[in-house]
């Protein structure tokens, strides 16, 4: 996609600190790094977002940030990884070219995630929501 920055990152029209290349896949260290080793894995190939995706270059994306998830381990010596996928606008995406974050996590860092819980009103309302899932999937 000619105006989207990480198909230019892929076809090599702007730099970036390339980590890994295969096939499909492509993974580079993040501009803005949460923390040192932070690394972007990506489609070379153009989705919105994972859910576009179709399913054997899904798994191929999975594969490789299991991949690299464990590159970024060792080499950062980080205590934990956030691995992220941020997809729409109200999720915090701001890049419209799927990817994964591998952000690489320490007790005492300065990430926080906001994660104020709801409770469901009632085990029906639960059950509601379950059987609305549960039959979305199976199509
Ligand atoms: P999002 O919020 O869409 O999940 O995250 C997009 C990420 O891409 C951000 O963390 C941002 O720092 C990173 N990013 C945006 N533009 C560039 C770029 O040109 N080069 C690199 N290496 N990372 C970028
Ligand atoms: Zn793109």
């Amino acid at each position: 996609m000619d105006d989207c920055i990480f198909c230019k990152l892929v076809k090599g029209e702007i730099p970036c600190s390339k980590v890994y290349e295969d096939e499909n896949i492509f993974a580079f260290l993040d501009i803005n790094p949460v923390n040192h080793g932070h690394t972007l894995v990506i489609p070379k190939k153009h989705y919105e977002t994972v859910l576009e995706m179709p399913e054997a270059e899904g798994v191929a994306l999975a594969k490789a940030s299991v991949k690299l998830g464990r590159a970024v381990k060792k080499a950062t010596g980080c205590e934990g990884i956030n691995l992220l996928h941020n997809i729409g606008k109200a999720a915090g995406q701001l890049v419209f070219h799927a990817h994964v974050h591998l952000i690489p996590r320490f007790s005492h860092d300065t990430m926080r995630l906001g994660w104020d819980r709801k409770k469901y009103e009632s085990r029906a309302q639960e059950e509601e929501y379950r059987k609305k899932v549960e039959a979305a999937a199976r199509k």
